[in-house]
């Protein structure tokens, strides 16, 4: 699937740069979105140009939306608070799992200095890929492979978010952490029944904190969730 959506802030009688400062108002102020960095980068990027086209005009509204293969572009208020739970400053290396659109790794890519992603959908993958470069963000590397087992020749990552629900925090995520690094990740049994965790690496321990309620997608692989059993769980 290819889309190409509108690449200006302004289409017929949409101002796209309007929206995005009433998401920002309306949607994250109240709802303790505070991190002016990650307030700044939910203005920036421009998250119409991140669905099919003629999802743009919803692109700004307070709710996921389909992008293909059975997958969804998160939330903004979702983006934002995961964003804002892994506290970066903006010389980070960051790890997301689950690339998606891309929509999230350019909101991390002002964030942090470095971004590498990963998607198994080798399509949305390549359509990600070619969004991001035509955009401009050049500091995201985006890869196609089994996140489950993270990314081993970039590690260590002083930051690693997973978009996807997990059955169990994957082995691989604790072994690629640097020390003081944040591991934010949304687990549950069910779609309807996911808890957002940070986890911190101090030493050899991670401790975890409970982020309150969330639903995802399923993390499908080697230390995810099996495809069938997903699918039977989750639809
Ligand atoms: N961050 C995305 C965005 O900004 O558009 C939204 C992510 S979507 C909610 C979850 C994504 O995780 C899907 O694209 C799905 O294919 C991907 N995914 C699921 N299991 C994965 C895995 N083991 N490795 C990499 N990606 C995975």
């Amino acid at each position: 699937m290819t889309y190409d959506p509108p690449t200006s802030d302004t289409s017929g009688f949409f101002r796209f740069d309007e929206l995005r400062e009433v998401m920002v108002r309306q949607q994250f102020a109240g709802r303790g979105i505070v991190d002016a960095r990650v307030l700044a980068a939910m203005r920036e990027v421009p998250r119409h140009e991140f669905v099919p086209q003629h999802l743009a005009i919803y692109a700004y509204d307070d709710k996921p939306l389909p992008i293909g293969f059975g997958q969804t572009i998160s939330q903004p208020y979702t983006v934002a608070f995961m964003c804002q739970a892994m506290s970066l400053h903006g010389g980070e290396k960051v790890l997301e799992i689950g690339t998606g659109s891309g929509y999230a790794a350019a909101v991390l890519s002002h964030l942090a200095e470095r971004v590498y992603t990963i998607e198994r959908i080798a399509e949305l993958a390549a359509e990600a890929a070619e969004r991001l470069r035509r955009l401009g963000y050049a500091n995201v590397e985006v890869r196609t492979a089994d996140g489950t087992l993270g990314l081993a020749d970039a590690a260590p990552f002083d930051a690693i978010v997973v978009t996807a629900g997990a059955q169990t925090l994957p082995p691989a995520y604790q072994e690629q952490l640097a020390e003081g690094g944040r591991i934010v990740i949304p687990i549950g049994p069910t779609r309807h029944s996911q808890t957002m965790w940070r986890y911190t690496r101090v030493g050899d321990d991670l401790l975890g904190e409970d982020l309150g309620p969330f639903a995802f997608v399923p993390l499908i692989g080697e230390q995810g969730w099996n495809k069938d059993e997903a699918e039977r769980e989750w639809c």
